[in-house]
């Protein structure tokens, strides 16, 4: 068995890492252990069950078949199996943003009064990107026309996706155009991925990977979507600052872990805990204690400071502290295996959504004309719980970091603003020229229980930090640096190397702080890397170049989901060297590990970096960012 340092650098979950095996509790990383070895074939890409006259399997080595039944090769079943990957993941992230879509229309037509519009001006300003005149209506009005060009968006149309024609930049739509590749509607786009790589279709690896391109810009259209929606139905983030870690676990509160995806449910738990205060008072406890996982966690961090007690691989643990009363799960990243440990526990896992339902947990059909009610229900739920937990089994590791979190891309470019109101993107750019920012970074995806849990964000951001990278971070790659101290100024006046130190200390004295920005700034969820995108194309307008031009990187270190597939295929499409620190299932094809790394770069730009040894990685990512410099003779 692994030492734990090998399975998390998070001190938290080391401690009850000890406490599982002591108490011979079975977590993910014993089922991992228990898969071992794992199918070669998978890892390598090259099984295909895509008809009934399979599975059928391409021998890495030569001597075994070469070819499925139907004649399919390594390369045609490779790019089958990732394009099937992206539309997954397109898939998921634009049926979060369809749910708010739907939320928004029914609160326009009169049906869910508990989601009134708490942005006006983003609405306003979404309504523009999209060509729709703002004169003279009203909120409901407004709402109703922005929700339906939303929810056009995902049949197909004789146009351009508008959530990707009016977020790029012009060279953008421009090489779409040139290779084919403009999605005209999410859902029509994903089913045709499913049908081009069914049994008998498309053959040709290059086409297909092609068509996987074009799906990864409907989930960029899916994610800019769930970012705008959510930003118009619960406000856009501004920074907060809050603690992270086990440690935020209060013995004697009711403590609710949110944990999925979606805002719809976890920001009406949040409105309606003041009310229950009461209640919980009543069965003995100090109050309501509310926590985030994973991109849930991250929503009702960015917008009302909910602390983020862990993320992804380790989120089991946190139901093994004894002291959680409920997690309440809506959808995406939930493991099945959490009903089995609540059983070991008093606590309630609580399901909410009809297509994310667990054996064994307690459902709660979430409905938005009574969201209100069905949060209260829920906390009544947990309040119940709480009253049979056992304190010889509780377990709380005392761990938390300060974090600051809430930057949107509105509130980046106001604090920028505060050192050149004029131009706020000036301030970036001027250092940028001048080297005491050497390129941007966005960190995004997810912890994966192949490698040490944080390690790798860990060990890149700080060697990005130390040469001048700024640095941007998404989804549970911010949770890990939130549970590590790394989004606080203390981080920056530690890590930042001294270009990066003065420029953060400037704005952050700007913006009042008194000291430097945090070291990595946290901009949201998973479908919040919209909002770096958005930072990227402004700066790409305002200096009259293209993305792939920029001196700007993404890095998914520890990536688990095929989401994270779909996102960094379109963050590659975007133009940006994109690390991914584990080896996806495409080295069964050569062909197509050649065109992910190399080829793609003569056509977008943008390419993948698959390097598993995190200080490689930040030396080939620093190598990126230096070679774009240079095309901009800087
Ligand atoms: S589609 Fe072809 S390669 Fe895939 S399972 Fe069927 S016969 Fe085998
Ligand atoms: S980063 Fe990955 S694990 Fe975390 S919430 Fe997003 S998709 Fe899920």
């Amino acid at each position: 068995m692994k030492a734990v340092k090998e399975k998390s650098w998070c001190p938290s979950v080391q401690e009850m890492l000890r406490l599982a095996e002591k108490l011979d509790i079975e977590t993910v990383w014993c089922r991992y252990e228990a898969q071992l070895p794992q199918c070669g074939f998978g890892e390598l890409g090259t099984c295909c069950h895509n008809c009934l006259q399979g599975p059928c399997r391409i021998d890495p080595f030569g001597e075994g078949p070469q070819k499925g039944v139907c004649g399919a090769n390594a390369d045609t079943i490779v790019a089958r199996n990732l394009a099937r990957a992206i539309a997954a993941g397109t898939s998921a992230h634009s049926g979060h943003a369809k749910h708010l879509a739907h939320t928004l229309l029914a609160w326009a037509e009169g049906k869910a009064p508990d989601y009134p519009v708490k942005d006006e001006a983003k609405l306003k300003a979404v309504a523009t990107r999209l060509g729709i005149p703002v004169d003279g209506k009203d909120v409901q009005e407004l709402a109703k026309e922005v929700a339906e060009a939303a929810l056009l968006e995902f049949s197909e149309k004789a146009t351009p996706l508008a959530w990707v024609a009016t977020t790029v930049t012009r060279g953008r739509v421009e090489k779409a155009i040139q290779y084919n590749v403009v999605p005209t509607g999410i859902d029509s786009v994903v089913s045709e991925v499913l049908h081009r790589t069914s049994y008998g279709v498309d053959a040709d690896p290059v086409n297909i990977l092609f068509g996987g391109v074009k799906c990864a810009l409907a989930d960029f259209a899916g994610c800019h979507m769930a970012t705008d929606l959510a930003d118009i139905l619960f406000g856009t983030p501004k920074p907060v600052v809050t603690t992270a870690n086990m440690g935020v676990l209060k013995p004697d509160a009711v403590n609710v872990a949110l944990h999925g995806h979606n805002p719809l449910l976890s920001d009406l738990i949040v409105q309606v805990a003041p009310e229950m205060e009461s209640e919980a008072r009543a069965a003995g406890a100090s109050g309501i204690n509310l926590m985030g996982i994973c991109c849930t966690g991250n929503e009702v961090l960015m917008r009302h400071g909910i602390p983020p007690v862990t993320h992804s691989v380790s989120q089991e643990m946190v139901i093994m502290t004894g002291a959680l009363d409920a997690m309440v799960v809506d959808y995406q990243c939930v493991m099945p295996s959490l009903a089995t440990m609540a059983e070991c526990f008093h606590t309630k896992l609580i399901t909410t959504m009809p297509i994310a339902k667990v054996p064994g947990a307690t459902h709660i059909e979430f409905k938005e004309e009574e969201a209100r009610e069905r949060a209260r229900e829920i906390l009544r739920l947990a309040i119940e719980a709480f009253k049979k937990r056992d304190p010889a089994k509780v377990h709380i590791p005392n761990y938390v970091h300060k974090a600051y979190a809430g930057f949107s891309t509105e509130a980046i470019i106001e604090a920028l603003a505060q050192v050149n109101k004029e131009d706020p993107l000036k301030p970036l750019i001027d250092n940028i020229v001048a080297g005491n920012i050497l390129g941007v970074c966005l960190f995004a995806g997810c912890n994966n229980v192949k490698i040490p849990q944080d390690s790798a964000f860990l060990t890149v951001a700080k060697e990005l930090a130390r040469n001048n990278v700024f640095l941007l971070a998404s989804g549970c790659a911010a949770g890990a640096f939130a549970r590590h101290g790394l989004l606080t100024p203390e981080a920056t006046e530690e890590y930042a190397g001294d270009g990066l130190k003065a420029v953060l200390t400037a704005i952050g004295k700007a913006v009042g702080l008194g000291g430097p920005l945090p070291l990595i700034l946290h901009i949201g969820s998973c479908v919040d890397n919209s909002r770096a995108a958005d930072i990227a194309v402004a700066v790409a307008n305002r200096l009259g170049v293209d993305i792939d031009k920029l001196p700007v990187v993404a890095s998914a270190p520890e990536a688990t989901t095929e989401k994270a597939i779909a996102i960094g295929t379109w963050a590659v499409t975007a133009g940006l060297p994109t690390h991914v620190g584990f080896v996806p299932p495409v080295l069964g094809s050569p062909l197509v590990s050649r065109i992910l790394t190399q080829d793609i770069k003569g056509i977008f730009g943008g390419y993948f970096i698959v390097e598993t040894d995190p200080s490689k990685a930040a030396e080939k990512l620093l190598e990126a960012i230096r070679e774009r410099r240079k095309g901009l003779g800087l």
